[in-house]
């Protein structure tokens, strides 16, 4: 007689069904009470590390129902909230609700999105939603791409891409080193440091990179950049690629990318855009002349986590000329057997990218897109824009505030006491206090940038869930802390 296997890692279906929905009543809850959190409890290490505790892994298992409620409780009440309306530090989109379902939803599917094979319906969705981003950002139905972590990811797969498109084709079998010459790429200072990790761990080495100069503008300077392939030409260098940013993580500056397309054209370079943040604003008509140019780019990094509202972890990698990431990434062992899918052609999504086992994390994107729409999205985009215009001009028009700068959805500002006697140098010192002050007072989370070597205060909208009331207050909050900490310094 033939044993039937009792798991207990399995879970019958009423307690399944009980554990999920309280855990989702306690979701919907945690969402509808954000906003009357602190952004952060701001705790120190040892303090998590405690309430985490140093237990060895449990002998015995434990009751799941406790497991998932200890969890959400450890969660909800020790993190730090980017789905809060006052989260505006960094890049990182309070999380569309559709995308934590499904994340859920694709998690008990499980589908391997490396494989036509193995995820028949999942590889459609993806190959739609690499479409749809494509279509949103105003490209032509040729760009082809996939799913990746993030935006570093993205980059790295256009950089790859670039690598294999324009250097010597030896590189496949005897390494970068074979190269007579040196490779380099090019990008203006403001560039994410994602290119400094792609050059370092793709062998082309830090030095390879050429960093630009930036015009009063903020923008790459496009002069100093033809100069400086040129040079490069003269010295035995292949030039291999430049790298636009479309909204720089600092001030959100969107480089003069027609300029950059012609000056790849005219010296058959590989043009890849920096889109992780920016890119999504190119559905707004009014912004669209900035990204002009966009269309010319042979690789472009966007991020849905970030302005596409989605939860982590979703970045999205597009190529002009899909075929480049096959060159690429493409390799077939014999144990693969995923070429029998009757009719119509699989696409393998392995070999467009770094992974081999890839979970379905367009599920989350392709949702959003379709809950809200392109209408949807370019009313959200539009009014981040206008609450950082907002902010912008209630900074200005206050007196112990400096506004900065304001592009895109991007924010810079800074406290200046009445006295105005004060150096250079103690201003700095203060807003580097105040940002630190503010971060840990959970009250509002900014972050810092470095404008003109001004230490100022950064406020990035990537978040549907702020409004004009927040702003007013976060004007009232900077000050109030600003007039605090220049009491506690002078
Ligand atoms: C956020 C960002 C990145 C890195 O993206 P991750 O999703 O954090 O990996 C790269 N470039 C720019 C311009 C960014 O804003």
């Amino acid at each position: 007689m033939t044993k039937i296997r009792k798991s207990s890692i399995e879970m019958n279906p009423e307690e399944f069904r009980k554990i999920g929905h309280q855990l989702i009543d306690d979701i919907a809850e945690f969402f509808e009470s954000i906003d009357q959190k602190l952004v952060t409890p701001h705790e120190s290490p040892i303090l998590l590390q405690k309430l985490v505790g140093n237990l060895p892994i449990p002998e015995n298992g434990q009751d799941a129902e406790e497991l998932i409620s200890k969890s959400t409780e450890l969660l909800f009440n020790h993190s730090l909230f980017n789905g809060h309306p006052k989260f505006l530090g960094y890049i990182t989109s309070s999380p569309a609700p559709i995308g934590a379902l499904a994340d859920l939803l694709a998690a008990a599917v499980n589908p391997n999105v490396g494989a036509h094979i193995l995820s028949p319906i999942a590889t459609e969705i993806e190959k739609q939603t690499v479409g749809w981003l494509a279509e949103f950002i105003g490209l032509s139905s040729d760009y082809g791409g996939l799913l990746v972590s993030g935006g570093n990811m993205a980059n790295f797969t256009g950089f790859l891409a670039a690598r294999t498109a324009k250097a010597p084709m030896s590189i496949k079998d005897d390494g970068v080193g074979s190269s007579s010459k040196k490779l380099t790429v090019y990008c203006s200072k403001t560039t994410h440091t994602w290119i400094e990790k792609a050059a370092i761990l793709f062998g082309l080495g830090s030095n390879s990179i050429r960093w630009i100069k930036t015009d009063p503008s903020n923008r790459m300077d496009t002069q100093a950049l033809e100069t400086s392939i040129k040079n490069d030409l003269e010295n035995d260098c292949l030039p291999l690629m430049v790298i636009g940013t479309a909204g720089d993580v600092s001030t959100g500056v969107v480089d003069n990318l027609s300029e950059l397309s012609a000056i790849c054209k005219k010296y058959d370079l590989w043009f890849h855009i920096d889109g992780a943040y920016g890119a999504p604003a190119a559905i707004i008509p009014e912004l669209s002349p900035l990204f002009e140019g966009m269309k010319d780019a042979d690789s472009i990094a966007l991020d849905p986590h970030k302005w596409l509202y989605c939860p982590l972890e979703a970045g999205c990698a597009l190529v002009k000329n899909p075929q480049h990431l096959i060159d690429t990434f493409s390799s077939h062992p014999e144990y693969y057997n995923f070429s029998n899918n009757g009719e119509g052609v699989a696409q393998n999504f392995y070999e467009y990218g770094l992974q081999n086992s890839r979970g379905f994390r367009a599920l989350k994107v392709w949702l959003t897109l379709q809950q809200l729409g392109r209408r949807g999205y370019e009313k959200l985009i539009r009014e981040d824009i206008e609450l950082s215009e907002m902010l912008y001009h209630l900074a200005d028009n206050h007196p112990e505030l400096e506004a900065v700068s304001q592009n895109l959805s991007i924010t810079t500002l800074r406290y200046i006491p009445l006295e105005n006697t004060l150096e250079e140098e103690y201003l700095n010192q203060l807003n580097e206090h105040l940002v630190n002050d503010l971060q840990s007072g959970g009250e509002v989370f900014l972050s810092n940038a470095v404008v003109f070597d001004k230490y100022c205060l950064r406020a990035c909208f990537v978040n549907f869930r702020t409004s004009e009331k927040d702003v007013v207050e976060i004007i009232e909050i900077i000050v109030k802390e600003g007039r605090k900490i220049h009491l506690r310094l002078s």
